[in-house]
């Protein structure tokens, strides 16, 4: 675990409202500082993301209908909606705090009616670290998986995915979005090995 100090407030709401953040594109999971508990208190158990539904009808881009589907990935931050609740464009998106210990969902099953079987919509993340292709998890790769999976028949793993933001495919990967930490913090990038670096995020200037 590792603390990190920043001059002001403002820094620290703008880093803990930009996750995720990441050291090569191993996730870095940010708690606030909190002085009363001790370190074995203290869980890093969620990571807040920007999420996309594709495809989903008209009927469900929406505050409303648009929190139940992404409350199956993770719990609900904010909705990408303008001020009538209502989404546009080619996705509904919503910022959601993912449960690390759970895999990446792949995408939902939603109802569209009681008279029709459950569709699927596939999810995509915005800015995904590395994850398992095996599991789904983000601790590891798929080479220290724990539980690794069968190949399908095109040689894929179950997580084999395009999980990140399609927008993003082809683009150089921006080092803006890094954290500058210590160089310790920065070795597990020299690993080649998914690890999640934990650190708390403190100012002196409450
Ligand atoms: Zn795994």
């Amino acid at each position: 675990m590792f603390v990190a100090e920043v001059g002001s407030k403002a820094d620290m709401e703008r880093i803990l409202a930009g996750t995720p953040w990441m050291v090569g594109r191993h996730a870095v999971v940010l708690k606030p500082y909190d002085e009363r508990l001790s370190a074995d208190e203290i869980i890093f158990d969620r990571m807040e993301i920007w999420v996309r539904i594709l495809k989903l009808p008209l009927g469900w881009m929406n505050q409303q209908r648009g929190t139940r589907s992404m409350s199956l990935i993770g719990h609900v931050v904010k909705m990408d909606v303008d001020g009538d609740g209502k989404a546009s464009g080619a996705f509904l998106r919503a910022r959601v705090a993912i449960e690390l210990d759970k895999p990446l969902r792949r995408g939902v099953l939603l109802r569209m009616s009681k008279m029709e079987e459950p569709k699927w919509f596939e999810a995509h993340y915005e800015r995904l670290p590395y994850y398992c292709f095996s599991c789904g998890l983000m601790c590891h790769s798929k080479i220290d998986c724990p539980h690794p999976a069968p190949r399908n028949e095109f040689g894929k793993l179950p997580y084999d995915v395009p999980l990140r933001d399609q927008r993003n495919v082809g683009e150089e990967y921006s080092p803006s979005r890094e954290l500058q930490l210590s160089p310790l913090v920065a070795a597990p990038q020299r690993t080649g090995h998914p690890t999640i670096i934990v650190v708390l995020v403190l100012t002196d200037r409450l």
